[in-house]
């Protein structure tokens, strides 16, 4: 059974009682609204459903490798009609940090370790970057070699996302440019790993591109531009009203989304359709260290789709 701390969301009366209280919905996507390419059974009408009580719904994901114009489109596609200014991807707002807030840092070029839907953000903005795409000119650590490895100037920032290229070239030249203590160093996300339910294969994170460039740099991002870094929740309202007491995020994964959601003082939803199980939210639940306390969610349920059975 779940854990004291956390309510059942899909007691009929609690369900009743967030709808009440609650006026926006801030939805992870990947586990919470589908599994890969697959919607969450009942999970369109649930979201459908809240629009029509007039509720506001955002879409907030940690995933760097669709603009939001694609997001826009797989959204769509998957019974989730949306509008871009809904839509809220780390590669659209690390650009956001880069260009609103580091832009006294960021005058000059930004080093991306990323993909190309990152590329197209920062193009939107018009801020100049170089380093998309494969780059594995140098594969031992003879020093000439690595010498070899040219370094531009004007570098203010590294930027850093899923970079499916990724390579020990990339980071010897990331690590090169962060050994400027002025330049800015910005990830994306720290995500580790994402499971591929009951199969022997593992795709790993953007967390692992993250942490190779962070060991050599021998220093931590200075801002994370997703969950649960908190810049996320002032990009969300640059263009959404929120009021935190009335907002609720909604996630399958406890030290992204739900760490975001209690560090923002938000309300929370874990959902066990991703991520999590009962075993992992119990021992959360049961644990003592102070960092794990701050993963529980508020409320929990198996998928947002049990909504539907509620009010069908
Ligand atoms: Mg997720």
């Amino acid at each position: 059974p779940i854990g004291m701390t956390v309510k059942l969301a899909n007691c009929e009366s609690v369900f009743r009682n967030i709808l009440s209280k609650i006026d926006t919905f801030l939805f992870d996507c990947d586990g919470v609204l589908w599994q890969g390419n697959i919607a969450v059974k009942g999970a369109p009408a649930v979201v459908a459903h809240l629009k029509s009580l007039g509720k506001q719904v955002c879409y907030v994901t940690n995933n760097s490798t669709k603009s939001r114009h694609r997001y826009v489109e797989k959204l769509t596609r998957l019974g989730f009609p949306a509008d871009v200014n809904s839509v809220f991807s780390t590669a659209y707002t690390s650009a956001l940090y880069l260009k609103n807030i580091a832009k006294v840092l960021v005058q000059g070029k930004v080093y991306l370790v990323g993909n190309p839907a990152m590329a197209e953000e920062l193009d939107s903005l018009k801020i100049q970057h170089f380093g998309s795409g494969p780059d594995n000119q140098v594969t031992t650590q003879d020093h000439d070699e690595v010498r070899s490895c040219a370094l531009e100037n004007d570098v203010s920032a590294v930027l850093v996302g899923y970079d499916g290229h990724i390579s020990y070239t990339k980071m010897i030249k990331a690590a090169s440019y962060l050994n400027d203590p002025k330049c800015l160093y910005v990830a994306t996300n720290e995500d580790h790993r994402m499971p591929l339910n009951g199969e022997r294969h593992v795709v790993p994170g953007t967390g692992c591109v993250v942490a190779s460039v962070t060991v050599a740099a021998g220093r931590n991002p200075d801002v994370i531009a997703g969950k649960p870094g908190t810049f996320m929740l002032k990009c969300i309202q640059q263009t959404v009203e929120i009021d935190p007491t009335k907002c609720m995020m909604v996630g399958d994964r406890m030290n992204t989304d739900i760490l975001f959601g209690n560090q923002s003082e938000l309300h929370t939803l874990l959902v066990l359709s991703g991520v999590e199980d009962q075993e992992s939210l119990n021992k959360a639940v049961e644990s003592s260290d102070p960092n794990m306390k701050r993963q529980v969610p508020e409320y929990c349920m198996g998928s947002i789709g049990d909504w539907y059975a509620i009010y069908e």
